[in-house]
């Protein structure tokens, strides 16, 4: 891409890929592609430039975009050249936030969606991206119906089509607002957002969430737009995060997931072989940590999960990998205290019974807690190669003991009860 029209995309948007966080162990630099979906080849680039401009370690975030870490800050001008001459990069024009628009992995491309959720996505971020002086991280749902609902994400507001022709808008709190003709959507969109700035810039406490404002002035806020208000419709069934699913044509995607969302250049060019080797053509980002494989006949499906399951992906809805969140840690992490990735693959193994019946575990290698900023059952912070263990709390709670990874395990080995195990962990 030519030197102007990259001086354009710096003066505009996709901050996370134009303006990297620094992290511990370099930049990170997160990385949205166009129509949130990659060829097998892209795949390989992505992991090629990993490598070369960065320590080659790539994660998918609880948002579904891909994020390089380790980036020297020399090289960013150049990932930056690389990714956008590679088509990478989600291009738009103007001042504001991040994307705003998230959807189903499989927008567009799922059997049972009641509408195309990714035309109407594109429209709804369109029409929000033309709104000046959003706060950064606003962020829209367009859920279009079928398996993969997206109810868990909390966000600012939930587009919700309830037949083909019809959308309703839900606020925070389950205020809901009666159904709209799926045309008018975008506009109504702008109009609300339009109304939130106003808001939030007469606010004296600096509001820069929907969720931050009381349900009276998000039902002003909606009614002035014209909605209506309504009951909260029936939430919507669990969703399928790992997989198969029915794609129109009588094709189907596979939902894999990265174990702890996270892999490496090695890992990433083999899944982009896999991949092609199986006949797919475009590789979906998923919110649920890892990829969305489409376009696979029956046959190729079940030899693709095969595959992606001796390469140790998550291809189980009930594996226990999915109930840990873990960051890199030492020694990629040049702040880390201790090897989380790698002992949270120990962990998962030796708690799956514990997270089976609901456990939810976070290994970090410091406090910074870049993996998952709230709290969890088990928090477990590096300090001086040890852990320090935090129970139904964050990184920044108080700790109960420090242990070592053997301690731990030992600790929590299999005969009691959950709550007595966890105890039992931080007696003593
Ligand atoms: S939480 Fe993990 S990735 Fe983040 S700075 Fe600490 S060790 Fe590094």
């Amino acid at each position: 891409m030519s030197a102007p029209a990259r001086e354009t995309m710096r003066r505009g948007w996709c901050p996370g890929t134009l303006r990297p966080m620094l992290t511990g162990d370099g930049l990170l630099v997160r990385l949205h592609p166009p129509h949130n979906a990659l060829t097998p080849d892209q795949l390989a680039r992505v992991a090629e430039l990993a490598a070369r401009h960065g320590n080659g370690q790539i994660e998918i975030s609880g948002r579904g975009n891909l994020q390089l870490r380790g980036i020297r800050a020399e090289a960013h001008p150049a990932l930056v050249d690389d990714l956008l001459a590679a088509g990478l990069v989600d291009e738009a024009e103007g001042d504001g936030p991040n994307r705003l628009v998230l959807t189903s992995p499989l927008a567009g491309r799922a059997a049972d969606e009641l509408i195309d959720a990714a035309v109407l996505a594109e429209a709804v971020e369109r029409a929000g991206r033309g709104v000046a002086g959003l706060p950064a991280k606003l962020s829209i749902v367009v859920d279009g119906g079928g398996a993969l609902a997206l109810d868990s994400f909390a966000v600012d507001l939930r587009l919700r089509v309830v037949t083909a022709e019809a959308v309703a808008f839900g606020l925070p709190g389950d205020l809901w607002f009666a159904p709209v003709a799926r045309d008018e959507v975008p506009v109504l969109t702008a109009q609300l957002l339009g109304g939130f700035v106003t808001v939030s810039r007469r606010s004296p406490d600096q509001i820069r969430r929907m969720r931050d404002l009381d349900p009276e002035g998000l039902a002003t806020l909606a009614t002035s737009c014209g909605l209506v208000p309504m009951a909260a419709p029936a939430a919507r069934p669990k969703p399928i995060t790992i997989g198969l699913v029915a794609e129109r044509d009588s094709q189907f995607a596979l939902l894999a997931g990265l174990p702890f969302g996270r892999t490496g250049t090695d890992g990433l060019v083999r899944l982009g072989t896999l991949a092609s080797d199986a006949g797919v053509r475009e590789i979906r980002l998923s919110p649920w940590r890892g990829f969305a494989f489409c376009g696979l006949r029956p046959d190729a499906a079940g030899v693709l999960q095969a595959a992606l399951r001796s390469e140790g992906l998550v291809v189980e809805p009930d594996d226990p990998r999915l109930s840990v969140s873990a960051c890199t840690g030492a020694p990629a992490c040049a702040r880390g205290k201790a090897p989380a990735l790698a002992d949270a693959a120990v962990l998962a193994d030796a708690l799956s019974p514990l997270l089976a019946h609901g456990l939810s575990l976070h290994v970090s290698g410091c406090a910074k807690s870049c993996a998952h900023p709230g709290s969890a059952d088990l928090t477990l912070v590096g300090a001086g190669g040890r852990y320090d263990v935090i129970v139904a709390g964050g990184a920044n709670d108080a700790a109960m003991a420090r242990l070592s990874l053997r301690e731990l395990v030992r600790r929590l080995e299999p005969g009691q009860d959950i709550r007595a195990r966890l105890d039992a962990a931080h007696t003593g």
